[in-house]
């Protein structure tokens, strides 16, 4: 039987606020006033006051509510279903470090309060620092950056500080053809000339390529560890010789870190320099451009560099060190995203060392369920043994003239985010899938019934996939002219 259409007050295509407006409408009462009006024109001058903002939507509080309210259900998010974006971790944060950061004391402490009235904030950063230099080995640590990309910057900023203290900046960054956009856009703003390495047939570093690249005029190499393809470096250990003997330095992209947490320690592998993603792997709520944090992490040889101020105990009380003359300065105001970190350190307190050891232990088994349960529909190019997260690549649906970002969209029919498309770049036409360690066992078994199911599609009715997605209020719009020419104001019409 044909389904009836009736109309809705509730419109899949909310108007906009400005066309629920009427005039006289408000959000707002006020009492009577008890004092003398005062007429602001008098008082700040009439060239200062505007009498009124032409076109301002005018509604009431409930109609502003339900607006936003019901704009909010158009968003996928964490709290509706499973994130599989890979490299990213979009994890599930637990409610209590929320919490935790709104803390009356945490949430409304200014960073120009004197040292003696923040000493629980110096407190807590303090404890972070030493709890982010045990899990990763390293000795002196830096919460300031605000992203994982502006950690790259400030470590690869303390390579060259160092470099050039021994008298040599020198020209070039090595980078693996697997790596993040970001490591060759910051070796590039810091001044340096990039060198891809090559991946060897099985996605890992290839030492020999490497061997033959580092010369005196290399700085260092970025890696990411595990890689973009989730594969362990294993010869991680031998590509730090090689570099050392040099007198190059290794940094470590840390976004991966999900699959190493308590496990393997960078600072015991060789890692000069790292940052760690804290909005990815130590909980912070992760997009929309929000607040994040990049701590860098180093070696001793590092520490000396380290962005001003430092933390340091003098009279039983935490205080900063600004007299730290080889610096390289600030790279963030104040010490860094100061609510990042409070929920950093109680995700930290609140699982514990083993807690955070089962989180990556899960991590790793959710994305290996996946992989031998997705390994017969989909190819996979790289065959060793990975970690937190898994790619595919698209070749046999592209046979069928269908390709990962299709795939991709009609994910979202099924009721699950996408996955990262298209990178690595080194796996063609890749489906980059990293379930975190917070979905169980009944929501993975969705993902992977969908992604065969649309497997099977491709095979019968490959046209469904290529047009997805059906099930949302726009299908395919124009990504492009979205990026280029975005509408960002609204004009009122004018009578
Ligand atoms: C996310 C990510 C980055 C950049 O981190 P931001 O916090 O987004 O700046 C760098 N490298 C890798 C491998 C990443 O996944």
């Amino acid at each position: 039987m044909p389904i009836k259409k009736v109309r809705s007050h509730i419109s899949p295509n909310e108007a906009l606020l400005f066309e629920r407006s009427s005039p006289g409408k408000k959000a707002y009462q006020l009492p009577d006033l008890d004092v003398p009006a005062v007429d602001p024109r008098a008082t700040l001058g009439a060239e200062n006051v505007r009498a009124e903002i032409e076109g301002f939507p005018e509604v009431s509080e409930v109609e502003a509510i339900r607006h936003f309210t019901r704009l909010s259900t158009w968003n996928y998010a964490i709290d509706h279903g499973m994130y599989p974006l890979g490299s990213c971790t979009m994890k599930y944060n637990p409610r209590v470090n929320e919490l935790v950061a709104r803390t009356e004391g945490l949430a409304w402490a200014h960073p120009y309060q004197p040292e003696s009235l923040s000493q629980g904030a110096l407190e807590v950063m303090a404890q972070l620092e030493s709890a982010l230099l045990e899990i990763t080995g390293m000795d002196a640590v830096t919460l300031q950056p605000a992203a994982g990309a502006h950690g790259e910057l400030t470590g690869i900023l303390l390579i060259r500080a160092l470099l050039e203290q021994e008298g040599n900046p020198r020209r070039k960054i090595l980078i693996p053809d697997s790596a993040h956009g970001t490591n060759p856009a910051t070796a590039a703003i810091a001044g340096y000339v990039v060198e891809n390495i090559r991946s060897d047939e099985r996605g890992l570093l290839d030492l020999a390529a490497l061997e033959q690249s580092v010369t005196e005029d290399v700085a260092g190499l970025m890696i990411t560890n595990p890689n973009t393809l989730g594969v362990f470096e294993s010869r991680i250990i031998a590509a730090a010789e090689v570099l050392h003997r040099k007198g190059a330095l290794l940094y470590m992209d840390g976004a991966n870190m999900n699959a190493l947490v308590g496990i393997a320690r960078p600072g015991d592998f060789g890692v000069d320099v790292m940052h760690l993603n804290l909005h990815k792997t130590f909980s912070t709520p992760h997009g929309g451009g929000g607040p994040g944090g990049g701590p860098v992490a180093v070696k001793k040889h590092l520490e000396p560099f380290l962005p001003v101020p430092r933390l340091k105990r003098a009279n039983d009380a935490w205080a900063f060190d600004y007299d730290r003359p080889l610096s390289i300065g600030k790279v963030k105001a104040f010490y860094g995203n100061f609510g990042v970190l409070v929920r950093a350190l109680a995700y930290i307190m609140a699982h514990g060392g083993n807690g955070l050891r089962a989180a990556t232990m899960d991590a790793v088994l959710n994305a290996n369920y996946i992989r031998k349960k997705l390994e017969p529909f989909f190819d996979l190019p790289y065959t060793l043994p990975n970690m937190h997260e898994v790619v595919f690549s698209d070749e046999r649906q592209a046979r069928l003239g269908v390709r990962t970002g299709d795939i991709a969209k009609r994910l979202i029919d099924y009721g699950f985010h996408p996955y990262t498309v298209s990178f690595p770049l080194i796996v063609h036409g890749a489906m980059m899938i990293e379930p975190t360690e917070t979905e169980g066992k009944l929501e993975l078994d969705l993902f992977i019934d969908a992604m065969i199911s649309i497997a099977k599609e491709i095979e019968t009715e490959p046209e469904t996939v290529k047009t997805a997605p059906h099930a949302t209020r726009t299908s395919r719009v124009d990504e492009v002219k979205a990026a280029r020419k975005p509408v960002l104001k609204w004009a009122p019409a004018r009578a």
